[in-house]
């Protein structure tokens, strides 16, 4: 049954002036999930104006323990109506029980967590000095919140990706207006429940949902009184996004795109190293910021790397995302699915070997117009080729084999974005060094997505810029102000 997705301002679900709807769709089957209630000026300036109230309201007046014990008790309550957000998560991206039941939900709630431990223990610093007529002056930092933080999100991990950006902010004091992605409206939507439910005070929290540019999107980044823009999203989005915030000198926290290498060295633990870059390329569907699209191995291991991978790629079954048997679900979106197809079908007119995949697999006519892709991998593209240098975002990789260190190192490092990488050898020298040169935010050594949230993340070059996390959080969700006390 489908149902009204509104917009959450002021701690209240509110339809929108002009009427605008859209259907939200099921990815796994194309059924109507809801119609959305695209936010437009007026929706926005009320959600500005309800998070800057509540700036100076009780929300202002309340101490750092005490607003950590509301954050915390969000936790419990998510995971509380944990059933709800997985249904509501499902539902919008089609991704299999089995990982939004172990990432999304439960990571969602915890970001909330992390960062009400980080602000509670975050100091700040204390100079003593004299002064030209023999007093003393002490100076000292007071970490204030920044403002109305605008949060900016994509769909591949909706409710996760969202808190990683709503924990800090909140925990620093701040107040949030999201921007879901439209494609996935459901669970931010959902919070706004959970956050009257534990009392956070009205316009702490508000959702407007609609599209990117002429709609809530653009219309919240280029709102005045915003007063900081973190976004989650592809790297030319973040570009429009940086302008936005020019306007009024705003900062900007971004986590853009990546096309991230594996490098298989011939003396790695082989099957460590398959079922990683198994994981790092297809689950999610590939949809992950930080997934693998270019793999490197070494020679003397290529054809026996690219066999396992080919039948690993083969026995990801997909289907109905509460099937146990499921390993992959569909892409996000026939918007999504045909970007996907046309890359598959552009690495095919470049000439590329197709080990495995490269187009849309058989399912049973109940799924057939769900927006489904194979996993694909091809080998015998060069390093220019389209789907080697461009981000795809699908299930999907090329295997490139090399000779040496530093052959794979140029290789590695001739692409605009700078994400991650994973590297895996048994010479911890020789991960150590490549570590150290390749150009990325972040970097594994014989795993993948391993995370502890107390460390920066985030991208070099045109990956982003800024890092989240941890006390790194605190840098773009905080200002720093310096007091003088001469006594
Ligand atoms: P996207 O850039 O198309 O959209 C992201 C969000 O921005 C959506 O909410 C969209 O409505 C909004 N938006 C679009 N144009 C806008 C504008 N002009 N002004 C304001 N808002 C605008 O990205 P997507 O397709 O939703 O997500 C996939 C991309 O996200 C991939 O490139 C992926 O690599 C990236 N990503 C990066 C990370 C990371 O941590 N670096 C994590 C996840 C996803």
């Amino acid at each position: 049954m489908s149902k009204d997705i509104l917009n959450f301002i002021n701690g209240e679900y509110v339809k929108n002036a002009s009427g605008r709807t859209y259907e939200k769709r099921n990815p796994v089957d194309d059924s109507l999930v809801g119609l959305v209630h695209e936010a437009g000026k007026p929706e926005v300036d009320a959600a500005v104006a309800a998070a800057r109230a509540a700036l100076r309201g009780p929300w202002g007046r309340l101490s750092v323990a005490e607003r950590c014990a509301m954050l915390d008790g969000l936790v419990a309550e998510i995971n509380h109506r944990f059933d709800d957000f997985l249904q509501a998560e499902i539902a919008d991206t089609g991704k299999p029980a089995h990982l939004a039941s172990h990432v999304d939900i439960p990571r969602g709630a915890a970001n909330f967590q992390v960062f009400t431990d980080t602000i509670k223990n975050a100091s700040t610093e204390s100079f003593e000095m004299r002064t030209p007529d023999g007093k003393t002056a002490r100076s000292y930092g007071v970490r204030v919140p920044r403002g109305v933080i605008a949060i900016i999100c994509p769909w591949n991990l909706p409710l996760l990706l969202m808190t990683w950006k709503a924990g800090p902010a909140l925990a620093c004091g701040n107040t949030v207006v999201v921007k879901p992605s439209e494609a996935t409206p459901s669970t931010a939507t959902l919070l706004g429940e959970v956050m009257n439910k534990v009392g956070v005070p009205k316009g702490v929290y508000n959702v407007v949902n609609g599209f990117g540019v002429d709609s809530a999107g653009a219309f919240l980044t280029a709102h005045p009184h915003v007063n900081g823009i973190t976004f989650t999203g592809e790297t030319k989005t973040g570009a429009a996004i940086m302008k936005a915030g020019a306007d009024g000198i705003r900062p900007v926290s971004l986590e853009l795109g990546g096309k991230n290498a594996a490098l298989v060295f011939a003396d790695c633990d082989f099957d460590n190293a398959v079922a990683t870059v198994t994981r790092s390329c297809f689950e999610n569907a590939g949809q992950v910021c930080l997934g693998t699209e270019r793999v490197y191995v070494q020679r003397p291991i290529f054809d026996k790397f690219v066999q396992a991978l080919k039948g690993q790629a083969e026995a990801m079954k997909p289907g109905r995302p509460f099937d146990k048997a499921t390993k992959i679900g569909p892409l996000v979106s026939k918007v999504h699915q045909k970007k996907v197809l046309g890359m598959y079908q552009k690495a095919k007119d470049e000439g590329a070997t197709i080990v495995t995949g490269g187009g849309i697999p058989d399912m049973p006519a109940d799924l057939k117009d769900g927006c489904w892709v194979q996993p694909t991998i091809w080998t015998g593209l060069p390093e220019t080729a389209t789907v080697v240098t461009e981000e795809i975002f699908g299930p999907c990789c090329h295997i490139q084999p090399f000779d040496t260190e530093d052959e794979v190192l140029n290789m590695v490092n001739a692409n605009r974005y700078g994400l991650a990488t994973s590297i895996h050898t048994q010479d911890i020298s020789r991960a150590m060094r490549l570590a150290a040169a390749i150009e990325v935010g972040l970097c594994w050594i014989n795993s993948w997505f391993l995370r502890d949230l107390r460390t920066p993340f985030g991208g070099s070059k045109q990956s982003g810029i800024g890092r989240e996390g941890g006390l790194h959080s605190l840098e773009f969700y905080t200002e720093l102000r310096n007091v003088m006390v001469k006594y």
